[in-house]
């Protein structure tokens, strides 16, 4: 057996960062656009040649971009805002840059997934693209929206790879997708109605790629597995069946991946297409569907190594179950591949020379995975030692007392239902609190974090390269959360933090201190743009062998009457932000999660905690791409977070964040976590979103965020007035908490300072207003 291999993409990043180092010299004046265009030219050439060398039979291009692909899309259509002042032909790549950053050049607000916006001409808005950690730049269009073809980008790729002797498939975003994808700026009308002028600009790029000798071109659909309307799916047809005839001999493979394509599945079958690519991945079953109803003569794309994480695939599982789909189609009608492009993994496992070599057996990063493609490409009898290596490594792994901790099992079995819930309903547990608490009406805070200064970064670096010893390092960061608190105290907060100068991340931190997780050095992935993380890798059963923050709390409170609050974040912002492991649920890992996360809370309480936050920034975002999954996560996102949270008496605060809003959909889910008090993100949106929290009459606490921290611009007294004051139109007095929208750690002292000091105003004033805490 020998079946063709395909990817899907590749990462664009480099394995050192390179691209992310050229961006950021260019965009700081220190280098030119040529040597920019150079390093991206290279990282591509290294890509198709690694591939290549992996024997990887069909080598994607144009995956490549220097910022966003969606972005590239909207600049090679013409979706330019108007503001750019674009007239016609190539986007420059200022022009380019201005759409993904602001014209001011002023960057992106990290944890939250926003863009902030300049003084000139504002960036696209930026969001996640489905269900993963990537952000893409939000193409804008109007009713009238005209598309042209300003620069054929998959042609000039293709173009690129053919000089270096290699042919590639071409990739390109779908047009419904991308339609599907882009925001209109004007309200009532469906962005997706714009198909028709959009059509004939895919017409032209296809036909210079078929002039230009391409057969194949990849048409990533990805919207194919989210809940399609008739419209939506209507659109699909009316791309591929024009497509098909406008350049009938370049073949196209359509890519629908991220998940099951489910209820679309039929329509993908039908569409005349010549190739289907499936994420057998998230989608096992969708090969049964696919061998049922497979039209004559379709090529099939069998998503089979994860693109989405990082774990060394079960080669032999995976041969097993091609064999019968090898035998019912002929090895010339499949293609095995990745689930979805490589995009969202990291580059090089070799590069982790600090992981241990056991953990290192059980991994797979981009590159590793190309391997794999090429094992599986030659089939059981072709590749026999591989495939023995990669099943003593599953096998490894399954046994290993470094994943499986009974203590943790037994624990997980021991849930009960009085580990679900507080003590007592919040009623009661307000009027004990607010007894014990004495809070004045608007309570004062802050979310967590206070500036992480050009010092905070200097120091925990040299602590980290050992160049300062950690009582040095202990030092400092005590004088710094000293400071924090006297300066919090003296401009009258109510609630103070200890300001988190010892985190280097709120996810990362955590992980460091539990048993289960690893961190890795180079293993980077793209955020957005230039940005990149390195999520941790949860490979076992966690658990917390020791207080993780009792200490810095301790040393806080003992330095203010006021009350200091406990800050952690929550199991499920943890799981996000993570590689989890594929051998057990994503709701028991957070069960997991969550019962370490519970020892501390208890642990902060037996220290004298009265206050504990448990940030949950990322619980949204992790909602499944489709409605019908949502209550399942939700259920046990909640009973996450009900598990770390009710270990403590009813006269214990707690508190949660969330560095969002639209809770419309969700705002059950997160009245039954039944925190005590919640503080969101508001005041870009004006306080809107305090709509949800007014129709559903939410009960507890809540702290509508006055100042957008996203901008170093400094809200002034009047402007956090009114915008409490349209909270107080909906929500009692007595719920109402005043507080930034997120952690100020992005900020910089010269505009936290001043913020915070007209925060406390406005809350002043609001109080003499009002009199009693109803
Ligand atoms: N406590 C964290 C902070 O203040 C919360 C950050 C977040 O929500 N992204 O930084
Ligand atoms: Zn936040």
């Amino acid at each position: 057996m020998s079946i063709k291999t395909a990817n899907l993409g590749f990462p664009r990043i480099g394995s050192h960062r390179e691209l992310k180092f050229a961006l950021e010299s260019y965009w700081a004046g220190k280098s030119d656009a040529t040597a920019l265009l150079d390093t991206a030219k290279k990282l591509r050439a290294d890509n198709w040649k690694l591939q290549q060398q992996k024997g990887i039979a069909i080598i994607p291009s144009n995956d490549f971009s220097l910022y966003d692909h969606v972005l590239d899309l909207a600049a090679m259509v013409g979706a330019i805002p108007a503001a750019h002042g674009w007239k016609s032909g190539p986007v420059d790549l200022d022009t380019y840059f201005a759409m993904a950053r602001g014209s001011t050049g002023a960057s992106h607000h990290g944890d939250c997934g926003h863009a902030h916006h300049g003084h000139g001409v504002p960036a696209l808005e930026m969001t996640k693209w489905f269900d993963t950690n990537y952000h893409y730049m939000v193409p804008e269009l109007r009713r009238d929206q005209p598309f042209t073809l300003t620069a054929n980008k998959p042609l000039e790729a293709f173009l690129e790879a053919k000089a270096l002797g290699i042919h590639t498939r071409p990739v390109i975003l779908g047009p419904v997708t991308f339609l599907k994808l882009a925001k209109s700026t004007e309200a009532g009308f469906d962005t997706v109605e714009l198909l028709d002028w959009l059509l004939p600009v895919y017409a032209r790029v296809f036909a210079e790629l078929r002039a230009a000798g391409a057969d194949w071109v990849q048409v990533d659909e990805p919207c194919l597995v989210l809940d399609l309307s008739d419209r939506e799916r209507a659109a699909l047809s009316q791309t591929y069946r024009a497509l098909g005839e406008v350049v009938p001999d370049l073949k196209i493979m359509l890519a629908g991946y991220f998940g099951d394509m489910g209820d679309n599945l039929p329509v993908a079958l039908q569409l005349p297409v010549a190739g289907l690519h499936a994420d057998l991945v998230r989608g096992p079953l969708q090969i049964e569907a696919l061998r049922k109803k497979a039209p004559d003569g379709l090529v099939l794309s069998l998503g089979l190594i994860d693109g989405r994480n990082i774990w060394r695939a079960d080669l032999d599982a995976i041969l097993k179950r091609i064999v019968p789909v090898v035998a019912q189609f002929g090895e010339d009608r499949l293609q095995i591949a990745p689930s979805c492009s490589l995009l969202h993994v990291p580059i090089d496992l070799d590069l982790e020379t600090g992981l241990d070599g056991e953990l290192k057996t059980w991994l797979a990063f981009a590159t590793q995975k190309l391997d794999e493609l090429a094992v599986l490409g030659r089939g059981s009898i072709g590749a026999v030692e591989e495939i023995a290596a990669a099943s003593r490594a599953i096998a490894s792994r399954a046994a290993s007392a470094r994943v499986h901790d009974p203590r943790v099992q037994d624990r997980i079995g021991s849930i009960d239902a009085a580990m679900k819930g507080r003590k007592s309903a919040f009623a009661r547990r307000k009027a004990i609190q607010d007894d014990k608490l004495q809070l004045p009406l608007f309570p004062t805070t802050t979310i967590g974090s206070f500036p992480q200064t050009p010092e905070v970064r200097k120091s925990r670096a040299a602590y980290a390269k050992g160049a300062i010893s950690g009582a040095d390092y202990e030092t400092f960061l005590r004088g710094e959360t000293e400071s924090a608190i006297r300066w919090q105290e003296a401009i009258g907060l109510d609630v103070l933090v200890h300001g988190e100068f010892e985190r280097n991340d709120m996810v990362q931190y955590f992980g460091e201190q539990l048993s289960g997780f690893a961190f890795t050095a180079h293993a980077w992935v793209q955020s957005y743009g230039s940005r990149y993380v390195r999520p941790p890798i949860i490979f076992g059963d966690v658990s917390r062998p020791k207080p993780m923050t009792v200490e810095w709390w301790r040393y806080a409170q003992s330095l203010t009457e006021k009350p200091v609050k406990g800050m952690l974040t929550g199991p499920v912002t943890i799981l996000n932000w993570s590689f989890v492991r594929d051998d057990l649920s994503r709701a028991d890992v957070s069960r997991q999660i969550a019962l370490a996360i519970r020892d501390e809370v208890i642990d902060l309480e037996k220290a004298g905690a009265a206050m504990i936050q448990i940030d949950e920034a990322a619980l949204r975002e992790g909602l499944p791409l489709r409605k019908a999954d949502w209550k399942v996560y939700l259920d046990w996102a909640v009973e996450s977070f009900h598990l770390c949270s009710t270990g403590v008496a009813d006269e214990t605060q707690i508190h949660t964040h969330m560095c969002y809003s639209e809770f419309n959909q969700i705002i059950d889910a997160i009245a039954a976590m039944d925190a005590d008090v919640i503080s969101i993100e508001t005041s870009r949106s004006k306080m809107e979103l305090l709509d949800a929290f007014l129709s559903y009459k939410y009960p507890n606490e809540i702290g509508p965020g006055v100042y957008d921290i996203h901008s170093p611009r400094v809200p002034d007294v009047e402007e956090m007035t009114e915008l409490l004051t349209l909270a107080r139109e909906r929500l009692a007095d007595g719920q109402l908490w005043i507080n930034p929208d997120c952690g100020l750690k992005t900020r910089k002292w010269e505009e936290v300072r001043p913020a915070l000091v007209n925060m406390v105003s406005a809350a002043r004033l609001l109080r003499s207003a009002a009199t009693t805490r109803a």
